[in-house]
């Protein structure tokens, strides 16, 4: 193992997201004090596995916070008016501060007119155009709901003193819930950014300019050690299960540090998690956030941090 690998700094997620978890509290305790109670509504369709645990985590996270939260259960033949007629009922509460849409909806769901009908004022996922375009035009983010996965991540290299001005920021994916945002918020705090997708020339010649490199496409380790420039900071953006033994040799080999505890868990539920990064290259960044309890542990702490946030900016209010 090279000795680039004891410097390495982890950028501990878990902890970050505690961190906003307690300031949230905090807010939400003032918000009471003066007179309400930020309120999240939930809206699952269907009885999709996935998409019930993430909804089960997100009203429980706002019980501990002491954010009032409602689900809304509709089955999956309902259809796209009468979704439509559920959002306008909850567009005009004034006792909702959030609305959000679990995704994915049943495909004869018009989803695009579903959440444009989310009223921008209640977009606590910030995917409504009118939230997107403000985001671009660089309006600062305590005025601006912002998608949470990206707003996680400006959390995290805020908060670990993680230099961004001036900074080469490479992005990889282009999504409209990950790539794109990040890359306007890195825009706006001033990183030089140039964002790639399946489609770029030579990615390796890019990726080793970044001071930078955040990776959101989806594919298990992809971005190996040879991409990376030593010391750049890693963003693994990717949430990629591991099922096969080759994969998991491959990625976790015997000499790995995480080798045991790895292997514990792959032989116990038959899986691992992994980013976008290959593993072996953590080794020569400077600092990264792992997979898991990087990135993905902050979503839900800024959908709370949104909510509240929704709650304030709705009620022509600044920040306690
Ligand atoms: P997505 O919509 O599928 O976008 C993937 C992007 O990667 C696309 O822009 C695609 O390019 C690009 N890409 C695919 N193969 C590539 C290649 N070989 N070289 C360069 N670029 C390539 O995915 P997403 O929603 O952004 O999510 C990305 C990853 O992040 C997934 O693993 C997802 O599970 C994870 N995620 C995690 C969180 C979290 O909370 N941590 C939240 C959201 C997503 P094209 O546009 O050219 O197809």
């Amino acid at each position: 193992m090279p000795s680039t690998l004891t410097v390495s700094r982890v950028l501990d997620g878990v902890a970050i997201a505690s961190e906003i978890k307690s300031e949230v509290a905090r807010e939400v305790e003032a918000a009471k004090r003066s007179g309400y109670t930020p309120g999240l509504a939930v809206v699952l369709v269907g009885e999709n596995p996935a998409s019930q645990i993430y909804v089960r985590s997100k009203i429980k996270t706002c019980g501990e916070l002491g954010i009032h939260s409602e689900l809304h259960t509709p089955p999956a033949t309902i259809t796209t008016e009468e979704l439509l007629a559920l959002v306008h009922s909850l567009n005009a509460r004034d006792d909702i501060d959030g609305i959000l849409i679990q995704l994915p909806l049943p495909e004869h769901v018009n989803t695009n007119r579903l959440l444009e009908a989310v009223v921008p004022e209640k977009d606590v996922d910030g995917f409504h155009p009118i939230n997107a375009g403000r985001l671009l035009s660089g309006a600062p983010m305590d005025t601006v709901l912002a998608p949470c996965t990206p707003a996680g991540i400006m959390e995290i290299l805020k908060r670990s003193d993680i230099r961004i001005s001036g900074a080469n920021a490479v992005v990889i994916g282009r999504s409209n819930i990950v790539g794109k945002p990040i890359a306007a918020m890195l825009i706006n705090a001033s990183a030089t950014v140039t964002v790639c997708h399946s489609r770029t020339h030579d990615l390796p010649k890019i990726t080793r300019e970044a001071d930078i490199l955040v990776a959101a496409i989806g594919r298990a380790g992809y971005v190996h050690r040879d991409m990376v420039r030593p010391g750049a900071t890693l963003v693994d953006v990717g949430i990629n299960r591991l099922t096969g033994e080759a994969e998991f040799s491959r990625f976790f080999p015997p000499e790995h540090p995480d080798h045991i505890v790895r292997r514990r868990g792959f032989d116990k539920r038959g899986s691992t998690v992994i980013g976008d990064v290959d593993p072996a290259a953590f080794a020569v960044a400077g600092a990264y956030t792992p997979v898991p309890g990087g990135v993905g542990a902050l979503t839900i702490a800024m959908l709370m941090s949104n909510t509240v946030k929704a709650a304030r900016l709705r009620r022509g209010l600044s920040r306690a």
